[in-house]
Protein backbone atom coordinates (compact mmCIF):
# COMPACT_ATOMS: atom_id res chain seq x y z
CA UNK A 1 0.00 0.00 0.00
CA UNK A 2 2.88 2.70 0.74
CA UNK A 3 4.36 1.78 -2.41
CA UNK A 4 0.93 3.85 -3.99
CA UNK A 5 1.07 7.09 -4.56
CA UNK A 6 -0.90 9.68 -1.81
CA UNK A 7 -3.31 10.29 -4.52
CA UNK A 8 -3.71 6.74 -5.76
CA UNK A 9 -4.45 6.08 -1.66
CA UNK A 10 -6.73 8.80 -1.08
CA UNK A 11 -8.88 7.84 -4.17
CA UNK A 12 -8.91 4.40 -3.77
CA UNK A 13 -9.75 4.80 -0.09
CA UNK A 14 -12.51 7.33 -0.33
CA UNK A 15 -14.07 5.30 -3.23
CA UNK A 16 -13.64 2.04 -1.08
CA UNK A 17 -15.88 4.19 1.72
CA UNK A 18 -18.66 5.34 -1.15
CA UNK A 19 -19.31 1.86 -2.02
CA UNK A 20 -20.00 0.32 0.83
CA UNK A 21 -21.76 2.83 2.12
CA UNK A 22 -23.93 2.98 -0.84
CA UNK A 23 -23.99 -1.28 -0.64
CA UNK A 24 -25.71 -0.46 2.80
CA UNK A 25 -28.18 2.36 2.24
CA UNK A 26 -28.94 -0.07 -0.82
CA UNK A 27 -29.85 -3.03 1.37
CA UNK A 28 -30.99 -1.41 4.06
CA UNK A 29 -33.87 0.70 0.81
CA UNK A 30 -34.42 -3.13 -0.20
CA UNK A 31 -35.23 -4.89 2.67
CA UNK A 32 -37.47 -2.14 4.14
CA UNK A 33 -39.20 -1.67 0.69
CA UNK A 34 -39.60 -5.42 0.62
CA UNK A 35 -40.82 -5.30 4.03
CA UNK A 36 -43.52 -2.94 2.77
CA UNK A 37 -44.04 -4.52 -0.01
CA UNK A 38 -44.74 -7.93 1.06
CA UNK A 39 -46.80 -6.12 3.99
CA UNK A 40 -49.08 -4.89 1.32
CA UNK A 41 -49.64 -7.63 -0.74
CA UNK A 42 -51.09 -9.53 2.49
CA UNK A 43 -53.65 -6.70 2.75
CA UNK A 44 -54.17 -6.27 -0.24
CA UNK A 45 -55.24 -10.05 -1.01
CA UNK A 46 -57.25 -10.37 2.31
CA UNK A 47 -58.99 -7.20 1.95
CA UNK A 48 -60.13 -7.61 -1.97
CA UNK A 49 -61.53 -11.81 -1.39
CA UNK A 50 -63.32 -10.96 2.16
CA UNK A 51 -64.84 -7.86 0.17
CA UNK A 52 -65.96 -10.03 -2.93
CA UNK A 53 -66.83 -13.10 -0.57
CA UNK A 54 -69.13 -10.64 1.70
CA UNK A 55 -70.80 -9.51 -1.75
CA UNK A 56 -71.22 -13.16 -3.38
CA UNK A 57 -72.77 -14.17 -0.17
CA UNK A 58 -75.04 -11.84 0.30
CA UNK A 59 -76.60 -13.22 -3.27
CA UNK A 60 -78.58 -16.19 -2.41
CA UNK A 61 -79.32 -17.01 -5.68
CA UNK A 62 -75.83 -18.66 -6.50
CA UNK A 63 -74.69 -19.71 -8.70
CA UNK A 64 -75.10 -17.12 -10.99
CA UNK A 65 -73.13 -14.44 -9.51
CA UNK A 66 -74.21 -10.99 -9.79
CA UNK A 67 -72.39 -9.37 -12.82
CA UNK A 68 -70.89 -6.18 -10.84
CA UNK A 69 -68.27 -8.64 -9.16
CA UNK A 70 -64.89 -7.54 -10.41
CA UNK A 71 -62.59 -10.84 -10.32
CA UNK A 72 -59.25 -8.39 -10.76
CA UNK A 73 -59.01 -5.63 -8.05
CA UNK A 74 -55.75 -4.18 -6.72
CA UNK A 75 -53.56 -6.36 -8.51
CA UNK A 76 -55.52 -9.40 -7.72
CA UNK A 77 -57.05 -12.11 -9.46
CA UNK A 78 -59.91 -14.10 -8.39
CA UNK A 79 -62.13 -17.14 -9.44
CA UNK A 80 -64.96 -18.55 -8.58
CA UNK A 81 -64.25 -22.02 -8.08
CA UNK A 82 -67.00 -25.38 -7.71
CA UNK A 83 -66.41 -27.64 -4.93
CA UNK A 84 -64.08 -30.04 -7.62
CA UNK A 85 -62.54 -27.27 -8.87
CA UNK A 86 -63.63 -26.47 -11.81
CA UNK A 87 -63.71 -22.15 -12.47
CA UNK A 88 -67.19 -21.17 -12.31
CA UNK A 89 -66.34 -17.08 -13.21
CA UNK A 90 -63.25 -15.41 -13.08
CA UNK A 91 -59.56 -16.19 -14.11
CA UNK A 92 -56.54 -17.18 -12.74
CA UNK A 93 -53.51 -16.51 -15.23
CA UNK A 94 -51.09 -18.56 -13.69
CA UNK A 95 -51.22 -22.16 -14.33
CA UNK A 96 -49.08 -23.21 -12.42
CA UNK A 97 -51.32 -22.77 -9.21
CA UNK A 98 -54.09 -24.81 -11.01
CA UNK A 99 -53.82 -27.85 -8.61
CA UNK A 100 -52.93 -26.43 -5.05
CA UNK A 101 -55.49 -27.34 -2.75
CA UNK A 102 -58.41 -24.94 -0.74
CA UNK A 103 -57.75 -23.47 2.23
CA UNK A 104 -60.37 -21.33 3.94
CA UNK A 105 -59.07 -18.10 5.16
CA UNK A 106 -55.43 -19.30 5.30
CA UNK A 107 -53.29 -16.92 4.15
CA UNK A 108 -49.71 -19.23 2.07
CA UNK A 109 -47.22 -18.00 0.10
CA UNK A 110 -46.24 -20.70 -2.76
CA UNK A 111 -42.75 -20.83 -4.42
CA UNK A 112 -43.55 -22.54 -7.66
CA UNK A 113 -39.91 -22.28 -10.16
CA UNK A 114 -39.00 -18.84 -10.02
CA UNK A 115 -42.47 -17.47 -9.00
CA UNK A 116 -43.59 -16.43 -5.49
CA UNK A 117 -47.52 -15.82 -4.95
CA UNK A 118 -49.67 -15.24 -2.35
CA UNK A 119 -52.98 -17.23 -2.13
CA UNK A 120 -56.01 -16.78 -0.13
CA UNK A 121 -59.15 -18.78 -0.49
CA UNK A 122 -62.86 -18.19 1.07
CA UNK A 123 -65.26 -20.90 1.80
CA UNK A 124 -68.47 -20.19 0.22
CA UNK A 125 -71.80 -22.18 1.15
CA UNK A 126 -75.16 -21.63 -1.11
CA UNK A 127 -78.52 -22.07 0.18
CA UNK A 128 -78.70 -25.83 -1.14
CA UNK A 129 -75.49 -26.78 0.84
CA UNK A 130 -73.19 -26.51 -1.92
CA UNK A 131 -70.07 -25.56 -1.46
CA UNK A 132 -67.95 -22.87 -3.96
CA UNK A 133 -64.52 -21.35 -3.59
CA UNK A 134 -63.13 -17.78 -3.77
CA UNK A 135 -59.57 -17.42 -4.42
CA UNK A 136 -57.50 -14.89 -4.55
CA UNK A 137 -53.96 -14.69 -6.35
CA UNK A 138 -51.48 -12.12 -6.12
CA UNK A 139 -47.79 -12.86 -7.99
CA UNK A 140 -45.08 -11.19 -5.78
CA UNK A 141 -42.07 -11.90 -8.69
CA UNK A 142 -44.88 -9.65 -10.90
CA UNK A 143 -45.34 -6.97 -8.46
CA UNK A 144 -41.66 -7.05 -7.49
CA UNK A 145 -40.63 -6.25 -10.83
CA UNK A 146 -40.90 -2.22 -9.60
CA UNK A 147 -38.40 -3.18 -7.08
CA UNK A 148 -36.31 -5.24 -8.87
CA UNK A 149 -36.20 -1.95 -11.82
CA UNK A 150 -35.68 0.32 -8.83
CA UNK A 151 -32.53 -1.79 -7.56
CA UNK A 152 -30.98 -2.52 -10.85
CA UNK A 153 -31.50 1.30 -11.37
CA UNK A 154 -30.35 2.53 -8.26
CA UNK A 155 -27.01 0.46 -8.71
CA UNK A 156 -26.42 1.78 -12.16
CA UNK A 157 -26.22 5.25 -11.00
CA UNK A 158 -24.34 4.79 -7.60
CA UNK A 159 -21.74 2.93 -9.66
CA UNK A 160 -22.01 5.88 -12.32
CA UNK A 161 -21.53 8.73 -9.46
CA UNK A 162 -18.93 7.19 -7.49
CA UNK A 163 -16.82 6.33 -11.07
CA UNK A 164 -17.63 10.48 -11.49
CA UNK A 165 -16.34 11.06 -7.83
CA UNK A 166 -13.60 9.03 -7.86
CA UNK A 167 -12.25 9.80 -11.07
CA UNK A 168 -13.06 13.93 -9.90
CA UNK A 169 -11.58 13.59 -7.02
CA UNK A 170 -8.20 12.19 -8.39
CA UNK A 171 -7.83 14.90 -10.62
CA UNK A 172 -8.50 17.54 -7.77
CA UNK A 173 -6.04 15.58 -5.90
CA UNK A 174 -3.41 15.23 -8.34
CA UNK A 175 -4.16 19.49 -9.36
CA UNK A 176 -3.69 20.06 -5.25
CA UNK A 177 -0.16 17.88 -4.94
CA UNK A 178 1.73 19.55 -7.98
CA UNK A 179 3.06 22.15 -5.67
CA UNK A 180 4.43 19.12 -3.18
CA UNK A 181 5.52 17.58 -6.70
CA UNK A 182 7.17 21.13 -7.31
CA UNK A 183 8.55 21.33 -3.85
CA UNK A 184 10.43 18.02 -4.16
CA UNK A 185 11.97 19.22 -7.81
CA UNK A 186 13.03 22.03 -6.36
CA UNK A 187 14.76 21.03 -3.03
CA UNK A 188 16.68 18.15 -5.36
CA UNK A 189 18.02 21.10 -7.38
CA UNK A 190 18.87 22.73 -4.79
CA UNK A 191 21.05 20.24 -2.97
CA UNK A 192 22.30 18.67 -5.93
CA UNK A 193 23.32 21.96 -7.59
CA UNK A 194 23.59 24.23 -4.33
CA UNK A 195 21.58 27.15 -6.44
CA UNK A 196 19.73 28.85 -3.53
CA UNK A 197 18.50 30.90 -5.96
CA UNK A 198 15.56 28.49 -7.34
CA UNK A 199 12.18 28.92 -6.15
CA UNK A 200 9.15 26.83 -6.25
CA UNK A 201 6.78 29.86 -7.70
CA UNK A 202 3.84 28.84 -7.72
CA UNK A 203 2.11 32.03 -7.39
CA UNK A 204 -0.42 32.73 -4.60
CA UNK A 205 -3.06 30.13 -3.86
CA UNK A 206 -5.28 30.25 -1.03
CA UNK A 207 -5.17 26.58 -0.77
CA UNK A 208 -2.89 24.94 2.10
CA UNK A 209 -0.16 23.30 -0.35
CA UNK A 210 0.00 26.59 -2.33
CA UNK A 211 0.53 28.50 0.85
CA UNK A 212 3.07 25.83 2.12
CA UNK A 213 5.08 26.48 -1.44
CA UNK A 214 4.97 30.29 -0.71
CA UNK A 215 6.11 29.59 3.04
CA UNK A 216 9.02 27.26 1.37
CA UNK A 217 10.01 30.19 -0.67
CA UNK A 218 10.00 32.84 1.85
CA UNK A 219 12.63 30.40 3.87
CA UNK A 220 14.30 29.65 0.79
CA UNK A 221 14.63 33.74 0.20
CA UNK A 222 15.69 34.40 4.29
CA UNK A 223 18.09 31.45 3.81
CA UNK A 224 19.82 33.00 0.94
CA UNK A 225 19.99 35.77 2.56
CA UNK A 226 21.51 35.05 5.77
CA UNK A 227 24.06 32.62 3.38
CA UNK A 228 24.82 35.73 1.62
CA UNK A 229 25.01 38.14 4.66
CA UNK A 230 27.72 35.13 6.13
CA UNK A 231 29.43 34.97 3.10
CA UNK A 232 29.98 39.17 2.68
CA UNK A 233 30.76 38.68 6.92
CA UNK A 234 33.70 36.73 6.10
CA UNK A 235 35.01 38.48 3.23
CA UNK A 236 34.61 41.64 5.41
CA UNK A 237 36.20 40.04 8.45
CA UNK A 238 39.55 38.94 6.67
CA UNK A 239 39.50 42.39 4.59
CA UNK A 240 39.14 44.16 7.81
CA UNK A 241 42.15 41.76 8.72
CA UNK A 242 44.09 42.07 5.92
CA UNK A 243 44.82 45.64 5.61
CA UNK A 244 46.58 46.09 9.04
CA UNK A 245 48.64 43.07 9.03
CA UNK A 246 49.90 43.94 5.71
CA UNK A 247 50.51 47.43 7.52
CA UNK A 248 52.67 45.06 9.94
CA UNK A 249 54.54 43.33 7.36
CA UNK A 250 55.58 46.29 5.77
CA UNK A 251 56.82 48.34 8.79
CA UNK A 252 58.68 45.30 9.68
CA UNK A 253 60.53 44.78 6.75
CA UNK A 254 61.09 48.77 6.69
CA UNK A 255 62.63 48.29 10.46
CA UNK A 256 64.78 45.22 9.18
CA UNK A 257 65.62 47.06 5.83
CA UNK A 258 65.84 50.98 6.24
CA UNK A 259 65.39 51.80 9.90
CA UNK A 260 68.66 54.23 10.39
CA UNK A 261 68.17 54.69 14.14
CA UNK A 262 66.33 54.63 17.46
CA UNK A 263 63.86 57.49 16.36
CA UNK A 264 62.87 55.37 12.74
CA UNK A 265 62.41 52.05 14.94
CA UNK A 266 60.43 53.64 17.55
CA UNK A 267 57.99 55.59 14.45
CA UNK A 268 57.57 52.19 13.42
CA UNK A 269 56.71 50.00 16.54
CA UNK A 270 54.19 52.69 16.81
CA UNK A 271 52.44 52.06 14.17
CA UNK A 272 52.78 48.67 14.58
CA UNK A 273 51.43 48.79 17.89
CA UNK A 274 48.51 50.79 16.62
CA UNK A 275 47.39 47.94 14.30
CA UNK A 276 48.17 45.52 16.92
CA UNK A 277 45.55 47.38 18.79
CA UNK A 278 43.22 47.89 15.66
CA UNK A 279 43.33 44.09 15.38
CA UNK A 280 42.81 43.56 18.82
CA UNK A 281 39.65 45.74 18.84
CA UNK A 282 38.51 43.78 15.72
CA UNK A 283 39.03 40.20 17.22
CA UNK A 284 37.42 41.34 20.06
CA UNK A 285 34.08 42.60 18.50
CA UNK A 286 34.13 39.22 16.37
CA UNK A 287 34.43 36.94 19.15
CA UNK A 288 31.35 38.91 20.64
CA UNK A 289 29.10 38.48 17.72
CA UNK A 290 30.33 35.27 17.29
CA UNK A 291 28.94 34.73 20.79
CA UNK A 292 25.84 36.54 20.13
CA UNK A 293 25.03 34.16 17.05
CA UNK A 294 25.22 31.33 18.86
CA UNK A 295 23.51 32.58 21.58
CA UNK A 296 26.85 31.80 23.92
CA UNK A 297 26.98 35.60 24.70
CA UNK A 298 26.58 35.74 28.88
CA UNK A 299 23.95 37.57 29.82
CA UNK A 300 23.92 38.54 33.22
CA UNK A 301 20.17 40.52 34.36
CA UNK A 302 20.27 42.16 37.67
CA UNK A 303 19.20 45.75 38.55
CA UNK A 304 21.12 48.12 37.52
CA UNK A 305 21.35 51.53 38.44
CA UNK A 306 21.22 53.06 35.03
CA UNK A 307 21.40 56.63 35.56
CA UNK A 308 24.95 55.70 37.46
CA UNK A 309 26.24 53.54 34.86
CA UNK A 310 25.45 56.51 32.30
CA UNK A 311 27.51 59.20 33.95
CA UNK A 312 30.19 57.05 34.09
CA UNK A 313 29.95 56.47 30.45
CA UNK A 314 29.76 60.09 29.86
CA UNK A 315 32.60 60.94 31.76
CA UNK A 316 34.98 57.89 30.42
CA UNK A 317 33.98 59.74 26.43
CA UNK A 318 34.61 62.70 27.51
CA UNK A 319 38.04 61.84 29.09
CA UNK A 320 38.62 59.64 25.94
CA UNK A 321 37.61 61.85 23.03
CA UNK A 322 39.86 64.59 22.26
CA UNK A 323 37.45 66.05 19.19
CA UNK A 324 36.20 69.97 20.61
CA UNK A 325 32.90 68.62 20.82
CA UNK A 326 30.32 69.30 24.01
CA UNK A 327 28.54 67.07 25.53
CA UNK A 328 25.44 67.97 27.67
CA UNK A 329 23.90 65.48 29.62
CA UNK A 330 20.72 65.35 31.69
CA UNK A 331 20.66 62.12 33.52
CA UNK A 332 18.26 62.34 36.74
CA UNK A 333 19.41 60.48 39.55
CA UNK A 334 18.17 56.39 40.81
CA UNK A 335 16.59 55.58 37.40
CA UNK A 336 16.92 51.37 37.45
CA UNK A 337 16.36 48.77 35.09
CA UNK A 338 16.68 44.93 35.05
CA UNK A 339 19.72 44.60 32.41
CA UNK A 340 23.13 43.22 31.80
CA UNK A 341 25.23 45.81 33.17
CA UNK A 342 28.07 45.19 30.65
CA UNK A 343 25.58 45.01 27.99
CA UNK A 344 23.88 48.34 28.54
CA UNK A 345 27.29 50.16 28.90
CA UNK A 346 28.53 48.70 25.37
CA UNK A 347 25.31 49.90 24.09
CA UNK A 348 26.13 53.82 25.46
CA UNK A 349 29.28 53.64 24.44
CA UNK A 350 28.89 52.63 21.26
CA UNK A 351 26.07 55.25 20.39
CA UNK A 352 28.43 58.32 22.41
CA UNK A 353 31.86 57.15 20.63
CA UNK A 354 29.56 57.61 17.35
CA UNK A 355 28.17 60.82 17.95
CA UNK A 356 31.91 61.86 18.54
CA UNK A 357 32.99 60.30 15.60
CA UNK A 358 30.61 61.19 13.06
CA UNK A 359 29.95 64.98 15.36
CA UNK A 360 31.44 68.39 13.66
CA UNK A 361 34.01 70.91 14.95
CA UNK A 362 33.23 72.58 17.44
CA UNK A 363 29.69 70.58 17.35
CA UNK A 364 27.62 69.55 20.17
CA UNK A 365 26.02 65.91 21.97
CA UNK A 366 23.01 65.87 24.22
CA UNK A 367 22.36 63.24 26.23
CA UNK A 368 19.15 62.62 28.16
CA UNK A 369 17.70 60.00 30.23
CA UNK A 370 14.03 59.76 31.47
CA UNK A 371 11.79 56.98 32.97
CA UNK A 372 7.73 56.39 32.83
CA UNK A 373 6.35 53.50 35.32
CA UNK A 374 7.26 50.90 32.56
CA UNK A 375 10.27 51.94 30.71
CA UNK A 376 13.40 53.90 30.51
CA UNK A 377 14.26 55.78 27.44
CA UNK A 378 17.87 57.12 26.22
CA UNK A 379 18.26 59.67 24.03
CA UNK A 380 21.45 60.56 22.10
CA UNK A 381 21.46 63.92 19.68
CA UNK A 382 24.05 65.04 17.70
CA UNK A 383 24.34 67.71 15.03
CA UNK A 384 26.93 66.14 13.72
CA UNK A 385 27.26 65.06 9.65
CA UNK A 386 24.28 62.82 9.28
CA UNK A 387 22.54 60.12 7.46
CA UNK A 388 20.82 60.32 4.11
CA UNK A 389 17.35 58.59 4.14
CA UNK A 390 18.38 55.95 1.82
CA UNK A 391 21.57 54.84 3.92
CA UNK A 392 19.24 54.98 7.11
CA UNK A 393 18.17 51.32 6.86
CA UNK A 394 21.73 50.01 6.26
CA UNK A 395 23.51 51.38 9.27
CA UNK A 396 22.45 48.36 11.45
CA UNK A 397 24.15 46.11 9.26
CA UNK A 398 27.69 44.28 9.91
CA UNK A 399 30.56 45.82 8.52
CA UNK A 400 27.93 48.55 6.60
CA UNK A 401 29.94 52.02 7.08
CA UNK A 402 28.64 54.74 5.16
CA UNK A 403 31.45 56.58 4.32
CA UNK A 404 34.87 54.20 5.54
CA UNK A 405 37.25 56.42 4.22
CA UNK A 406 35.81 59.04 6.51
CA UNK A 407 36.68 57.53 9.34
CA UNK A 408 40.55 58.21 10.46
CA UNK A 409 42.74 55.35 11.20
CA UNK A 410 42.65 56.42 15.25
CA UNK A 411 39.45 56.46 15.53
CA UNK A 412 38.40 54.40 12.63
CA UNK A 413 35.34 51.70 13.19
CA UNK A 414 34.74 48.50 11.32
CA UNK A 415 30.50 49.17 10.95
CA UNK A 416 30.18 46.24 13.95
CA UNK A 417 28.99 48.86 16.36
CA UNK A 418 25.54 49.63 15.54
CA UNK A 419 24.69 46.19 14.70
CA UNK A 420 25.60 45.44 18.08
CA UNK A 421 23.59 48.15 19.92
CA UNK A 422 20.86 46.57 17.81
CA UNK A 423 21.50 43.00 19.15
CA UNK A 424 21.54 44.16 23.27
CA UNK A 425 18.41 46.23 22.53
CA UNK A 426 16.58 42.87 21.22
CA UNK A 427 18.38 41.19 24.13
CA UNK A 428 16.85 43.49 26.51
CA UNK A 429 13.45 43.60 24.85
CA UNK A 430 13.85 46.97 23.74
CA UNK A 431 13.28 49.11 20.65
CA UNK A 432 15.60 51.42 19.06
CA UNK A 433 15.05 54.18 16.20
CA UNK A 434 17.07 56.45 14.59
CA UNK A 435 16.16 59.90 12.54
CA UNK A 436 18.59 61.90 10.79
CA UNK A 437 19.46 64.08 8.38
CA UNK A 438 22.35 64.60 5.95
CA UNK A 439 24.69 67.73 7.38
CA UNK A 440 22.17 68.48 10.23
CA UNK A 441 22.74 65.80 12.75
CA UNK A 442 21.49 62.32 14.32
CA UNK A 443 18.65 61.29 16.76
CA UNK A 444 18.99 57.58 18.45
CA UNK A 445 16.30 56.94 20.47
CA UNK A 446 16.39 53.54 22.68
CA UNK A 447 13.60 52.28 24.87
CA UNK A 448 13.94 49.70 26.97
CA UNK A 449 11.27 47.49 29.53
CA UNK A 450 12.44 48.20 33.63
CA UNK A 451 11.77 44.40 34.41
P1 LIG B 1 31.42 52.17 12.63
O1 LIG B 1 32.38 51.28 13.25
O2 LIG B 1 31.71 52.49 11.21
O3 LIG B 1 31.11 53.38 13.44
P2 LIG B 1 28.72 51.44 13.24
O4 LIG B 1 28.02 50.16 13.07
O5 LIG B 1 28.82 51.98 14.62
O6 LIG B 1 30.10 51.28 12.56
O7 LIG B 1 27.96 52.51 12.37
C1 LIG B 1 27.66 52.22 11.01
C2 LIG B 1 27.64 53.47 10.19
O8 LIG B 1 26.54 54.31 10.60
C3 LIG B 1 28.85 54.33 10.36
O9 LIG B 1 29.87 53.93 9.50
C4 LIG B 1 28.33 55.70 10.06
O10 LIG B 1 28.39 55.96 8.68
C5 LIG B 1 26.86 55.66 10.45
N1 LIG B 1 26.66 56.34 11.78
C6 LIG B 1 26.52 55.73 12.99
N2 LIG B 1 26.30 56.66 13.96
C7 LIG B 1 26.26 57.87 13.34
C8 LIG B 1 26.04 59.21 13.78
N3 LIG B 1 25.82 59.50 15.06
N4 LIG B 1 26.07 60.19 12.85
C9 LIG B 1 26.27 59.91 11.55
N5 LIG B 1 26.49 58.68 11.06
C10 LIG B 1 26.48 57.65 11.95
Amino acid sequence: MNKLSIKLRVTLWYSLIMIIISSIVLVIMVSFNQMLLERDFETRIVKTVDENEKRISLLYNIPHSPKDIKYFDYGVHMALYSEDGEIIEGQIPFDAITDTEFSDRELRKLSIGNNQYYIYDRKIIQWNLNVIWLRGIISVTNESYMLRSFIKANLILSMVLIVIASFGGYLIIKRALIPVEKIRITAKEISEGEDLSKRISIGSGKDEVSRLANTFDDMLDKIEQTLEKEKQFTSDASHELRTPVAVITSECEYMLDCAQDTDDLKESAQVIKRQVDKMSKLISELLTMSRMDKNTQNINFEMVDISELLTIVCEEQTKIQTDSITLTADIPENIHAMADRFLIARLFINLISNAYKYGKENGHIWISLCEDKNDITFIIKDDGIGISEENLPKIWDRFYQVDPARTSNEKSGIGLGLSMVKWICNCHKGNITVKSELGVGSEFIFKMPKK
